[in-house]
């Protein structure tokens, strides 16, 4: 490796775009100066890029022990066949442990070739763990608890505190216990979870209209789930309120960071009254491809916009639920679906914001000098935009 001097038509620094700038590397990949108005002799002397240079994304939530099931489960059933099938399928004997360790090997190869450089990880298993132990990225491990009625949180508890302690033994990055959904975890289990030493946690939100009917009737959907997997329905059942004012409460210390996942049927007056509730602790994240994917919906971007736009960050999900593990790819979708939305804005929520949210921001997330936040080259950028035609690679 040498020092490295590179430029394009754009270099979006982690906050913003400029048109001329030029990012110098050192012979290890840590930035040794940002230049944002760089004369023509410092251009020339830097290799060209056509298109746009930025710091390597950050996916925040993905489940990459699930990259297996790649066309494996039918699209737009909705949320509780989604979950019925993939339980139904995902202890197959037919996907030997060869086949799983091959798929996510592979998937952790092309998530960093597309310029992902740290992603947050969602695992029930240990079936990634072999992959961890040779990456190139940089994972959080968020370990998945579920379960309801009450009766059962001690067991489950105890149970993921075994599957924790072998991630932070095995593997050099951190991991904490995470709550899996607020239909799917009962109060006393998430009281637990929320009270853990660990501050950073994750879970899906909202991510069905069901889970908000049963929360708030106690009808609907998610009784057939509950059904089909027979166990006693979540006691919460007509408390009153949406989900997630049930369950945010649970996280009072300031300290608490919350990664809020999908919010696809979040009502804008919930992200008013959690953004004013929770101030500085929540995180939200879109994975617009996986709702399309299950639900054919689109997360609430414009009240998202208006009350934490900067605590918008991105995941691709599990290739159970996309076609592919790619930043970019779900930028292009939000783009497409909310062509108001700025390149600057989708840019920083795939790279800066998803830095503070995996608490990573400190070495990557933007060309400060000092970090090594990798960077990439999106191709076919057209008047500030991404055009179906883009890409996205890791270059440094
Ligand atoms: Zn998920």
């Amino acid at each position: 490796m040498h020092r490295r001097l590179l430029t394009a038509d754009e270099v979006f620094d982690g906050k913003q775009l400029w048109s001329r700038a030029v990012i110098v590397l050192d012979e290890q990949g840590y930035v040794e100066s940002f230049i944002p108005h760089a004369d023509a002799q410092q251009r020339r002397a830097a290799e060209y890029f056509s298109g746009l240079l930025c710091p390597g994304f950050i996916n925040v939530h993905c489940h990459s022990e699930l990259a297996y099931l790649k066309d494996q489960i039918p699209r737009g059933t909705g949320l509780v066949d989604f979950i019925l099938t993939l339980m139904d399928i995902r202890h197959s004997a037919a996907f030997s442990a060869k086949t799983k360790f091959q798929a996510i090997a592979r998937a952790d190869e092309l998530m960093y070739q597309a310029g992902i450089v740290a992603v947050g990880d969602i695992v029930n298993t240990t079936d990634s763990l072999p992959v961890k132990q040779s990456t190139s990225l940089y994972y959080h491990h968020f370990v998945e608890c579920m379960g309801v009625p009450d009766a059962i949180a001690d067991a489950r508890w105890e149970q993921a505190q075994q599957l924790l302690s072998q991630w932070t033994r095995q593997t050099a990055f951190p991991a904490s216990l995470t709550p899996h959904a607020p239909y799917s975890v009962s109060d006393t289990l998430f009281q637990r979870l929320a009270h853990q030493s660990q501050t950073l946690i994750s879970f899906h939100n909202q991510e069905s209209a069901a889970e908000n009917e049963w929360f708030l009737s106690g009808q609907g959907e998610l009784q057939r789930l509950y059904d089909a997997l027979q166990i006693a329905p979540h006691a919460a059942a007509a408390c009153g309120t949406t989900s997630l004012q049930h369950v945010l409460p649970f996280f009072s210390r300031a300290n608490q960071q919350v990664i809020l996942v999908h919010n696809t049927f979040t009502p804008a007056t919930d992200i008013q009254w959690a953004t004013q509730s929770f101030p500085g602790q929540l995180y939200w994240c879109l994975c617009p491809k996986a709702n399309l994917y299950i639900e054919q919906q689109l997360p609430p971007v414009e009240p998202l916009l208006a009350y934490a736009a900067d605590r918008i960050v991105i995941g691709t999900d599990s290739l159970a639920s996309n076609d592919s593990l790619s930043v970019l790819e779900e930028l292009k979708c939000l783009q497409q679906h909310f062509p108001f939305l700025a390149l600057e804005n989708l840019l920083r929520w795939a790279t800066w914001n998803g830095a503070r949210a995996l608490q990573c921001d400190s070495w990557l997330g933007s060309f400060t000098p000092g970090k090594k936040p990798g960077v990439v080259h999106i191709s076919a950028i057209q008047d500030q935009r991404l055009t179906p035609a883009s890409q996205s690679q890791r270059i440094a």
